[in-house]
């Protein structure tokens, strides 16, 4: 290749260099590149490349502790202080599990084993909101999956592995990053088989699922369908392996306070004693003694049992630890209206009664903190309806009356801004 049929020399339309000042010249339809030029370009296609999948500065969980990690929970959760350090010693080990290579002495022979974790506690008191924490916290994929969805194999509902999906999905199907996600799988309880030797007739939604979920807690190569739902023969499957992934389940077992009481009292005096003696014990007292044999009698299978080995207790929520969670936690829901009050040029001030009023009202729910949320939505929603932005800065003030007789809240002008 010298020169056009013109005469003209042949160039490169990138760099402009002749035939003859490089080693090859390709052509196109009416286009020449020169071989510096295809370097060139597959390095900055490379450096693309690079830059786009480099995967985001990690935090670096071998740096956090225990404590750490329990100082972090407390900025987001009230109260729950057994189970908060129960999560951290139990989350910290396995993290540490997951991540170390290389320990100074010879241990090689010695693996330690998944310490999946039970959460047991009333309805609303924080165990979706600790374990949603712990994965902030720790920086990997969180997915929150419900027992009750979850049937045997054959039977019409999700299959156990959609409980990876969610993880999946969480992290941008980054299988790697996936693999060392945490799953709170909610409404454990839910599962249990109806009675201790109930096997005659199948058991769709209890002992079937404990089993299926049992082979993914202890670590598999689960294939779950990349899209969820049903699998079916001819669809691709991704291999998940459970092995590093930590499995939170959570539930309020209702009903359990009766059989560890039982068990309490017949360990004292021999026998079961009188179910309703609970030896001064309350309800939280005696969900911060549940033992594995209370789980079996509840109706959790013995290899379940077995794959939650740390049960962490957590306790009602009484008035007090209900006003803190409307004030103190980092994004608490008054500081919440608070700054949406704000974008209105209006300060929002809640009264201390009318925050009494607030508590007594979730209380009478008996939903835990889940009836905060609501019992709050259910005054603001109409004050926000009727709030015009204001264009100068006022004062909003939520009274006793506002909560308890749908009063108006008090507003109070202030001084017009001078520009
Ligand atoms: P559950 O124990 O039923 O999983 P959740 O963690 O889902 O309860 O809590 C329900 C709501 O109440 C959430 O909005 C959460 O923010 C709030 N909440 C519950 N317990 C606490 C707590 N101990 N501290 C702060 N907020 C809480």
């Amino acid at each position: 290749m010298g020169k056009k049929p013109g005469g003209k020399p042949y160039k490169c339309s990138f760099c402009g260099r002749s035939a003859g000042e490089v080693t090859s010249l390709i052509a196109g339809p009416d286009v020449y590149i020169c071989d510096i030029c295809v370097t060139s370009s597959v390095d900055i296609l490379k450096s693309n490349i690079a830059a786009y999948s480099a995967p985001k500065p990690k935090k670096d969980t071998r740096k956090l502790t225990p404590a750490g990690i329990k100082e972090v929970l407390d900025q987001f959760v009230i109260g729950q202080d057994r189970a908060k350090r129960i999560l951290s010693v139990a989350v910290y080990n396995h993290y540490k599990r997951v991540n170390s290579d290389n320990i100074l002495f010879d241990l090689d022979d010695v693996e330690i084993e998944k310490s999946n974790i039970l959460l047991l506690g009333p309805t609303g008191v924080g165990k979706t909101l600790l374990a949603q924490t712990l994965s902030k916290i720790l920086d990997v994929p969180f997915a929150i999956a419900d027992a009750t969805t979850i049937t045997e194999a054959g039977y019409v509902g999700d299959d156990v592995e959609t409980v990876l999906v969610h993880l999946l999905q969480a992290s941008d199907y980054n299988l790697e990053r996936a693999q060392k996600g945490i799953v709170y799988i909610d409404e454990i309880d839910k599962i249990a088989r109806k009675s201790e030797s109930s096997s005659i007739t199948r058991d769709v939604s209890g002992e079937g699922v404990q089993q299926a979920l049992l082979k993914i807690l202890e670590g598999t190569i689960a294939g779950v369908p990349p899209k969820g739902g049903r699998k079916h023969p001819e669809q691709n499957l991704i291999n998940v392996n459970t092995k590093n992934i930590l499995f939170i389940v959570g539930g309020a077992f209702e009903g359990i306070e009766k059989i560890i009481a039982a068990r309490i009292n017949k360990s004292k005096y021999g026998f079961a004693a009188d179910i309703d003696e609970k030896h001064h014990l309350n309800d939280d007292e005696l969900l911060a003694a549940a033992a594995p044999e209370d789980l079996l009698r509840f109706g959790l299978i013995p290899e379940l049992i077995g794959r939650i080995p740390v049960i962490a207790p957590l306790h009602s929520l009484g008035e007090e630890a209900l006003k803190n969670i409307l004030l103190k936690p980092k994004n608490a829901i008054l500081k919440q209206y608070k700054k949406l009050f704000a974008y209105e040029n209006i300060e929002l001030e809640f009264d201390p009664f009318a925050i009494d009023a607030m508590v007594k009202k979730a209380i009478e729910r008996k939903t835990g903190a889940r009836a905060l949320r609501s019992t709050v939505e259910e005054f603001m929603i109409d004050i926000m309806f009727d709030l015009p932005s204001r264009e100068t800065p006022c004062k909003c003030i939520i009274t006793r009356e506002v909560i308890e007789e749908g009063a108006d809240p008090i507003f109070i002008e202030g001084e017009k801004q001078s520009a």
